[in-house]
Formats: C-alpha cells, structure tokens, sequence
C-alpha cells in the first residue's frame, strides 16, 4: 500500500546532473551515474512519495501519459524494492521506458496531483522513477526478447524507423505478423539516431533495444528509400505487392524556414537539422561536420527542445559564443503564473541541461535582417525588441516591434530551430497518392489508414513533431489497427486514436 503522506517527509530529490566541466569534455548523457545500490536507495525514497490517488491524472486523461503508463503500480513496486515487477508493469505499456525516460518532457508530472500545490513539495519524479526501472531492467536482464507464440503468415512494412515506427514493428512482431522495416539512412533509428545529440541518448541505448527487436523477429533494410530512385530503392510498386499491409512511420521532417527575413541566403544561415544530423554522424565516428560551431558565434533562433539541442551541441563544437533567440519574454518561474504566454506546462519555454554549460539566452526579440559581407557571408543578425500578441480580431499570432531601437550581434553561424511543418516531400507520397491534412501531415480515418486502402500511419507524420511518448502510442496503436485489418479482430492495446 501506498504511503499517503510520503511526500510530507520525502522531498522530491531530481536525478543529478554531471558537472558542468566534465559534461563539456564528452558527448555522453548528462545525467550522473550512480553506484546501484544509492541509486536504487534514492529512487525508492522518490517513488514513495506516491500517494496511489483514486483518480491518478498522471496516468492518463488530456493531461497525463498518452501511454497510459500504469505509474501508480510501478511507483509501489518500486518502493517495495519488486524492480522485476515494477519492469514488467512498466513496459506492459510502454516499448521503450529508456527512450522515454531521458527524452520526455513528462507530462505525466504535469498532470500529478502533488504539482497543484506550492506545499507538496513538486510532482512525484515520475520520469526518474520510470528511467530507472528501466536502467535496472537492463542491467539486471529482466529485458529479454518477447517471440510471438504463432505465426500469422501476413507481412508488414513500416517505412521509417524512428520511435513510432519501432513501435508498431515491435508490437506487430509479436503479434504473430512478418515485419520489415525500411530506413533511408545507414543506420536505425530515424529521429533518435540523427536528431537526438548524444549527450540526451546515448546510441548504445537505442542499438540495445534494436538487438532486442531484431531477436524477436522484426527485420531491417537500411540505406533503402521507398518510392526512391537511388540505388537500393524500393519501388513503391513492389512495396505493395509484397506486403499485406505498410506502415508510413517517416516523420515530419520539414523544417520551418524563414524565407522572408532579408539575409536568408548568406552562407552561414541554416536549419536545425543541418547542424544536428551531421554532428550526431560524426558521433557515430562518420567524420567531420561541415556545419562545426568551433570558434564560431552562433545565433540560434528558436526556444524549444531543438533549439537547446544545437546549444549544447554548439557549446560542445567550441563555439566562441552561443545566443539563443525567442520572441517570447522570459518565462515566468511557476505554471500558474498568468504571465505566461505559453499555452499548458511542461511545453512552457524550459531551461533546459544546455542552458548550464555557457552561452545566453535573449528573450522578446526578433532578427530583423541577417547582416553579410560582400562574399554573401553571413556576419552579423540584426535585432528588434518586439511584443507577441494574438490579434482579438483575427486569432492570429503577431509579432510587433517595440520600438525602433535595432541591436546588432555578431554571428558566424545561424541555426533556425522555428518548429516543422509536416512531412518533407517524399516520392513515396505521390506514389502511393496520400492526401495531406492543411498542418502538412497524412490524413488518415479512425482506423489510422490513409487515403489510400492497407496503407496506415503514426507518428509525427500523422500528428506533426511531437513528444517521443505520442510517437510511442501512436505507434502501438497503429500496430492495433494493423493487426485488426490483417486478422479481423486484434487483442494489441491502442491507447490513443487519431486526431
Ligand atoms: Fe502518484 Fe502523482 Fe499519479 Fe497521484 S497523480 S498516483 S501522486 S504520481
């Protein structure tokens, strides 16, 4: 039984971070690795802060886990130290509780009922308490490979296999299907592999889990573009005709440009992703980045998770200086501010890790004009202090300058990190004849399938760039609605449906 007063006498104690020094002499996850034994001491304590509620909002609901983690039973679990128990619960929703557990904004906490009031003390540390059992999982191999006790003789493609793809592949898998997932790049794992900087996951994480899907079955293609014409392509043609069903998995990779900021063209302005990527390769030993922040003065426009990325990513590269741009004022320190602009914590403009290593943040402004020199490169952004207001009128977002003061900075590297628009303009698209929904994602009815019969999808594709844990459930239940069409009926959970 729950203790209801734990959290009377227990603090909420967050997973500690390595010093700032010894974090920016690697690319290794920030967080410190504690001896097993004050590790596991530790987060017992946390997790008997749970007070088991009636009605957990952790759990589910608008605010809570889309997953529906059963975060309740595993915090008692682990207060009574049953980690195998706690494992078993935990991944009885949830594939991947490690990707989750690092990359997740954890709305879950959100939702907790200790975060109402100022007294409790703060949320229960749902997100520390689930990596760890996860860790432990690991370690202590209560992760095994889970084979489907029959074979259903239909084949499945999933084209992309970043977390919603991995998803479905797996619950597909044991549920009997053959599944083969299809990867344009070289290597697994789509947005986790590439987008991701190392010091968040590290990719021995992610190539653990793969192991363990390959051992059950899920098979692999890489370096392998469906509806593609280089060489290794799959023609979308064939991707039919083989497979009893396809899953469309490729996320919504289209970064948000900003075509109309005069400057845009200098040598030196650039999307997020054309930072991200090659540094993650060249994590993964691929060699040198043609994007390195070393010695640079980097401007980073874009308040969100993968603004913070290219900041740390910056900061570890050796950028002279690292300023981080957003219209937004400075946010205010508690959710029930009314101050704030932003619509439902945790996706409140955050500190992030990035943000202790260096650098600056500068809030309510916007760049003006990228500033070049005769050669059409880029050495300078100009700025204006503005004010963002929706318009009562239109309903639509505006941004106002302030006043006619400009602030000039330099800038040898611009990272625009404004967001994405939906799925890039994929071959495969036009070939399977998909229709797209205004927000530039693939519109699908409530059974996930597309406008084009057998062939469904998940992910961010479907609901645009998300958290990992809606890529997770969109992806479990998709494989639901997969299993359904192949077999009649399907007993696989769906925790969420489409938008
Ligand atoms: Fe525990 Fe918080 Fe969930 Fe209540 S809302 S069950 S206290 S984690």
């Amino acid at each position: 039984m729950a203790d209801p007063n734990g959290f009377l006498s227990q603090p909420r104690v967050d997973a500690a971070k390595r010093a700032v020094d010894e974090r920016l002499g690697d690319w290794r996850e920030v967080y410190r690795h504690l001896d097993p034994d004050d590790r596991d001491r530790q987060v017992r304590a946390q997790a008997t802060r749970c007070m088991d509620c009636g009605i957990p909002f952790c759990h589910s609901g608008s605010a809570g886990c889309p997953l529906g983690n059963l975060i309740p039973e595993w915090n008692d679990l682990v207060r009574g130290g049953h980690w195998p128990m706690a494992s078993e619960r935990l991944h009885a929703t949830n594939n991947f509780p490690e990707f989750t557990g690092r990359l997740c904004p954890a709305p879950c906490e959100a939702a907790c009922v200790l975060a109402i009031s100022p007294d409790s003390g703060g949320a229960v540390t749902i997100k520390r308490v689930e990596n760890t059992i996860a860790d432990v999982s690991w370690e202590r191999g209560y992760v095994r490979p889970v084979t489907p006790a029959v074979s259903t003789g239909r084949t499945v493609a999933i084209v992309g296999s970043g977390p919603a793809g991995l998803a479905a592949a797996q619950q597909l898998t044991r549920a009997g299907h053959e599944v083969t997932v299809f990867e344009r790049d070289d290597r697994l794992g789509g947005l986790l592999r590439y987008g991701i900087p190392e010091f968040k996951l590290e990719k021995k994480v992610l190539d653990r889990r793969l192991a363990q899907l390959r051992a059950e079955g899920t098979r692999f293609v890489t370096g392998c573009e469906v509806g593609g014409a280089g060489p290794g392509a799959m023609p979308v043609e064939r991707l039919r005709a083989e497979f009893d069903a396809v899953v469309l998995a490729v996320g919504a990779l289209r970064g948000r440009d900003a075509p109309n900021i005069p400057g845009r063209d200098l040598a030196g302005v650039h999307l997020a992703m054309d930072h991200l990527v090659p540094a993650n390769r060249q994590c993964e030993g691929d060699g040198p980045t043609p994007v390195d922040a070393h010695g640079k003065h980097v401007i980073i426009i874009g308040g969100g998770d993968t603004g913070a990325d290219c900041y740390g990513t910056a900061i570890r590269q050796g950028a002279a200086s690292v300023v981080q741009l957003d219209q937004y004022p400075q946010p205010p320190n508690t959710r029930d501010d009314d101050r704030s602009p932003w619509p439902v914590w945790p996706w409140i403009l955050r500190t992030y890790a990035a943000h202790e290593e260096g650098g600056e943040r500068r809030f309510a402004v916007a760049v003006d004009r990228f500033v070049g020199d005769a050669d059409g490169t880029l050495t300078a952004v100009q700025l204006r202090e503005v004010r963002v207001h929706k318009n009562p009128t239109t309903g639509v977002r505006e941004v106002v300058p302030l006043n006619d003061e400009v602030h000039v900075l330099p800038a040898d590297l611009v990272l625009l990190a404004i967001g994405f628009e939906g799925v890039e303009h994929l071959p495969l698209l036009d070939a399977l004849n998909l229709k797209l929904t205004p927000r530039g994602t693939l519109a699908c009815g409530r059974d996930w399938q597309t406008t084009t019969p057998g062939t469904f999808v998940c992910g961010d594709a479907h609901r645009g760039a998300s958290l990992v844990v809606w890529a997770i459930a969109e992806g479990r239940s998709t494989a639901h609605a997969v299993d359904a069409y192949l077999t009649g009926a399907s007993d696989l959970p769906a925790p969420v449906h489409p938008n």
